[in-house]
Formats: C-alpha cells, sequence, structure tokens
C-alpha cells in the first residue's frame, strides 16, 4: 500500500514485470523465491516455505546440498565445457558409473528430459531398422495415453492433452497411443513393425497414476517375447523418488533401455541421459546424433556426485520410510470428505481434492499462504514430492497445514 512496504515486499512488483516480459506459458504461484536450503524455500520478503515439489523431483537431495554445490564449484575451478570434439576426463566416469548404477553398458547423456525422450525415439527406430530388420520408415513405438515425455514437437505429437498438443501440428507420425495399465490394449498395439513401448513406469503428471500390480512386469515379458524395445521414462519416478533406485524396480522389472533427467543434474544444472545395452545404443555412428552441452564436465561431475550419493542406497530406503509414513497419513484423510483418493509410492503422492474442498490451485494458493509449496495438476489433484533429504518433523508440519486447509 504504501511505498515503504512495497520496497520491503517486492513480490508484487517481480511478478508484473514477469508478466510484461515474459510468455505467459506457465501460471506459477504469486510467490518469488530468493533462497533456498534443504527442503525450504525463501522468499523477496523473507518469508519461508516447505518445498513439497522438489521441482518436479530434480531436487531429490534438497536445495545447496552441500555435496553438489562442492563439486559443481570444483568442477567450476578446472574445465566446465570441451563439446564432445574432444574428450574430458570426467565423461569416462560418468559413463561408467550410470551404466553400472542402471545394471547396463553404455550412456548416452544429453540435458533436458525432452531431449532424452528425443534420443530414446531416434534410438529405438535405429535399432529397428539396423537390428530388428524394420522396413524402413515404418517403424512404430506403443505409448500409454496421458503421458508426458516433454514438450517438443515430436514428443507432444504423442500426448493425449489438448493443452500439450492444440496449434502445434503438422505432428510426427509412427506412434500408437493406448491406455494405461491395460496390457491386453497393449498387446494388440503391438504389430510387426513396432520397435519400442515408451512408458512412465509411475505417470507422474498424469496425477502420480501407479499402474496395476502385474503391469510393468507383464509389458516387460511382451515386449521381449515380440522383440521390441521397452523404455522406461524414468527421468521423474527414478534416482530414489520410489524408495528404490528405479520405479520399475517396484515389480522386479528391467527395461532394456531407462531415460534419466531432473534429479540426475542435482538441482544444479541440467543432465539427460538414455542408458541401455551396447547392442542398443551401439546403433549410434559418428554424426548421427549429438548436442554441444550434452555430458559437458560440469553435468558429469555433479551428476556423478548424485551417483555416489545413490550407490549406497540410503537416500532410496529414507524415501521409501518416509513415504511409507506420507502415505499412511494421506490415506487417513480419503473418506473424511476432502480427499477422495491418495495414489503414490514412496514420496510421491498424488492426492484429489474433493471438488467442494475447492480446486488444486485453490488448495495450493491456501498452502501457500501457510508456508508450504505443492503443485497441482488436472484441476482436482495436488502432488506431493518433498526433496528426499526432507525431515520427518518438517513433513509432518506440512501435513498439518494440509490438513488445516482441508478443514480435516
Ligand atoms: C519432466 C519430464 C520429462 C521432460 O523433462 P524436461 O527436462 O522438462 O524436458 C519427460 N518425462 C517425464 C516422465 C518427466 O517427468
Amino acid at each position: 500500500m504504501t511505498t515503504a512496504h512495497t520496497s520491503a515486499d517486492p513480490t508484487a512488483a517481480l511478478i508484473a514485470a514477469t508478466e510484461e516480459h515474459s510468455a505467459h506459458n506457465y501460471h506459477p504461484l504469486p510467490v518469488v523465491v530468493a533462497s533456498a536450503e534443504g527442503a525450504w524455500m525463501t522468499d523477496v520478503a523473507g518469508r519461508r516455505y516447505l518445498d513439497l515439489l522438489a521441482g518436479y523431483s530434480a531436487l531429490n537431495f534438497g536445495h545447496g546440498n552441500r555435496r553438489l554445490i562442492d563439486a559443481a564449484k570444483a568442477q567450476l575451478d578446472r574445465v566446465t565445457l570441451t563439446s564432445r570434439a574432444f574428450h574430458h576426463d570426467r565423461f569416462a566416469e560418468f559413463c561408467a558409473r550410470l551404466a553400472e548404477l542402471c545394471g547396463m553398458e553404455m550412456v548416452l547423456p544429453m540435458n533436458t528430459g525432452a531431449e532424452a525422450v528425443e534420443t530414446a525415439v531416434k534410438t529405438a527406430r535405429k535399432w529397428g531398422y539396423r537390428v530388428k530388420g524394420v522396413p524402413d520408415g515404418q517403424a512404430r513405438i506403443v505409448v500409454a495415453a496421458d503421458n508426458f515425455h516433454g514438450r517438443t514437437t515430436t514428443v507432444i505429437s504423442f500426448s493425449t492433452d489438448p493443452e500439450a498438443r492444440a496449434d502445434y501440428g503438422p505432428y510426427t507420425p509412427g506412434f500408437d497411443i493406448v491406455p494405461y495399465g491395460d496390457l491386453a490394449a497393449l498387446e494388440a498395439a503391438v504389430g510387426d513393425t513396432t520397435v519400442a513401448v515408451l512408458l512412465e513406469p509411475i505417470q507422474g503428471e498424469a496425477g502420480v497414476l501407479v499402474p496395476p500390480p502385474g503391469y510393468l512386469a507383464g509389458v516387460r515379458e511382451l515386449t521381449r517375447a515380440r522383440n521390441v524395445l521397452f523404455v522406461a521414462d524414468e527421468i521423474q519416478s527414478g534416482l530414489g523418488r520410489t524408495g528404490r533406485t528405479f520405479a520399475c524396480e517396484h515389480e522386479g522389472v528391467v527395461p532394456d533401455v531407462y531415460l534419466l533427467g531432473k534429479a540426475l543434474g542435482g538441482g544444479v544444472v541440467p543432465v539427460s541421459a538414455v542408458v541401455s545395452s551396447a547392442e542398443v545404443l551401439g546403433v549410434f555412428r559418428p554424426g548421427e546424433h549429438g548436442s554441444t552441452f550434452g555430458g559437458n564436465p560440469l553435468a558429469c561431475a555433479v551428476a556423478l556426485e548424485v551417483i555416489a550419493m545413490l550407490r549406497g542406497g540410503e537416500i532410496q530406503q529414507r524415501a521409501a520410510e518416509l513415504g511409507e509414513h506420507l502415505h499412511h497419513e494421506l490415506n487417513l484423510l480419503v473418506g473424511g470428505g476432502a480427499v477422495e483418493a491418495v495414489r503414490g509410492r514412496g514420496l510421491w503422492a498424488g492426492v484429489d481434492i474433493a471438488p467442494a474442498h475447492g480446486t488444486g490451485r485453490e488448495i495450493s494458493e491456501r498452502l501457500m499462504e501457510r508456508g508450504v509449496l505443492v503443485k497441482d495438476t488436472h484441476g482436482s489433484t495436488i502432488r506431493i514430492a518433498p526433496p528426499l533429504v526432507v525431515s520427518k518433523e518438517d513433513l509432518d508440519w506440512g501435513l498439518d497445514q494440509l490438513r488445516a486447509v482441508l478443514g480435516a
């Protein structure tokens, strides 16, 4: 209201400037973050917020994680970028350690998740032509409805979300879309020219949808029997979020190809990767695919520290234990009137709010006023995915705020 008040809290002015000078392809909550540590963020007016989104799992290890920041700082002083025109001394170790973590043989590094998915599409097609023997130009990839695999033109070509797709045609052909979790539909869609089945083992953006028991194992069996690559997009579900290194592990499934991103960059730099066997990633020859920044020294240094932290298994164990507690508490709300359903695994939950209690956006805004940041999806769902380093006390405090907002 007064000038003094405005200068003490620049939130409104910064949001107005954002609206004026940036494309409106997001609708952020009205909070302007200035710093963050662990599971907490502080805004420009000094208010603190518990982060229950964790950058869509890019921040699994928390904000300002000491080991990751130190690894980045040390590498910043040595060399940050070489391009793949030359070798650099962190690359071999990064690829070897990541392949080892995945139980695979080879790594193709990129930067963003969408690039990893694009790379997987190209890999599967090339494998289809060179190894499987699919006639040129005929390769098809089966995907699931309500998927989220990123925002590029090809990736949104096989989205079923009208918001993500509209006005971006013509679309890339070669994809068959089946209902998620329906093994019979998947089996019917796999034909002689199918080169891959591409799935999220848990659909994050769709509302943290866990497929029915046996689905992933069924996909594994079917793809093996039909000589089709099983590509698991673990960009959001992987690297500890569900209480295991990979969400596929919950069904004892090892896919042919893992897609990783988000947490692989430790919330510091974008790092993504396609990880697979030598038979599959061996299809590439020099010049056939690449990225200026993919596998750069800074990215490798940070990712190596991420991999080292995952190797011991403590963070996965922590996600499993705290996740069990989270789901226990959330499930107590189901049937109380405010919450219609809770889904998820580990420290990852989709909570469907009863419409009478407000939209997901409204609940998110009310939580923000109480110092908790979450993100809504599909109108009536909120997602809870704190950094895996969150303390039980902080998580419980966040749950208290949720109960208060829901009047539960
Ligand atoms: C976030 C995400 C992507 C895309 O990653 P970007 O880094 O935003 O391009 C792809 N797949 C899944 C499952 C994701 O959650």
